[in-house]
């Protein structure tokens, strides 16, 4: 898969699928898996140049586990440069995003995580899948977000 070059804002990012797609795979070795045994590594690259990465984190009661996308997407905003004094945080959202299963190849993101990453990355995100890389809008078609909060919330 060859390099992609991705407008986000002002600046240009190149994306380099296959380090994205290695990153994972390393990750991946990193789950904790025990009940399903499937391991899940997630990377990906922020709009200002960053690898973010996350692994699978299983628990006996199940619905606490936590996908590889929780864990990119809280790494996201853990390494995120410190807004300025006073400044609401917004930390540089992602570009791209590879989730690869233990034996390195891609794993599309469940819906939660399609709605995870909907936030930190918007319907543009690029998400790696078997077929190349995909917008998130083409994952979560007429998704939930945070205008419809706005729009339709009491005064
Ligand atoms: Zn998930």
């Amino acid at each position: 898969m060859p390099v992609t070059r991705f407008c986000r804002s002002v600046a240009w990012v190149d994306i380099d699928w296959p380090a994205l797609r290695a990153a994972a795979a390393d990750t991946a070795g990193h789950a904790y898996a025990p009940y399903s045994r499937l391991r899940v590594g997630a990377a990906g690259l922020t709009s200002d140049g960053r690898l973010v990465t996350g692994c699978n984190v299983e628990n006996a009661s199940f619905g606490l586990t936590l996908c590889a996308e929780c864990g990119l997407v809280s790494a996201l905003h853990a390494t995120a440069p410190a807004p300025p004094a006073g400044a609401a945080a917004d930390p540089p959202g992602l570009v791209a995003v590879a989730v690869v299963a233990g034996d390195g190849a891609p794993l599309l993101p469940c819906g939660r995580c399609r709605q995870l990453l909907l936030e930190v990355g918007g319907p543009a995100l690029l998400v790696d899948t078997a077929s190349g890389p995909a917008p998130l809008a083409e994952l979560l078609p007429a998704a939930f977000g945070g205008a419809d909060l706005s729009a339709r919330r009491d005064s």
